[in-house]
């Protein structure tokens, strides 16, 4: 049974993308935080080897945790590119544990690295909404916005001296030269 107590240094609460857990004091750097748990699922039971949600937990080849029960409160914890936490996996055992890798302070947000196939099957396509991505799209943004108004002001720039420039030979078309000569007197 997991440790659902007042003590626990975690809250479910509301995130960008939906639900997350949040920290409700420091944890310390190495600190377990959760365990993530479920039934263990054997791969080579085909009953077991079909079950699908997005809550599977892979310990190895053979065994997975399902993750979706609705005790296992660390299924709400959301991934990050630059988490402040891991899993710890302990296939043997089978068991995880979520162990912070950073101070994690109070009202932060707990997050893990959900791993490069997870990333790839499920995130990549829809776009990762994690803060680090967020932050790395608005710099994006800001860039291209940037290179947007230098294009402009560099059109703007361009548009005007053709347009002396134009003006100017009409100018000197029609003055042919007495204009200079009057503009140096
Ligand atoms: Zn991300």
């Amino acid at each position: 049974m997991p440790v659902i107590s007042s003590n626990k240094p975690y809250r479910v609460g509301r995130s960008k993308t939906g639900l997350g857990l949040f920290a409700t004091k420091p944890i310390k750097k190495g600190t377990r935080i959760i365990r993530y748990f479920g039934p263990i699922l054997d791969s080579r039971i085909p009953e077991q080897d079909d079950i699908e949600n997005k809550y599977l937990f892979e310990l190895n080849g053979r065994w997975t945790i399902d993750g979706s029960v609705r005790k296992n409160l660390a299924r709400y914890i959301n991934h990050s590119c630059r988490p402040n936490a891991e899993s710890d996996v302990r296939p043997r055992e089978r068991k995880v544990y979520i162990r912070a890798i950073k101070n994690i302070e109070p009202g932060d947000e707990i997050n893990y690295d959900y791993g490069t196939d997870y990333f790839k099957a499920y995130l990549k396509p829809i776009g990762c909404k994690c803060a680090s991505c967020e932050k790395k799209r608005k710099k994006l943004r800001a860039e291209a916005r940037t290179e947007r108004a230098k294009v402009k002001a560099r059109a703007e720039r361009k548009a005007k001296k053709a347009g002396a420039k134009n003006g100017a030979k009409k100018l000197n078309g029609h003055a042919n030269g007495k204009a200079n000569g009057r503009a140096r007197a």
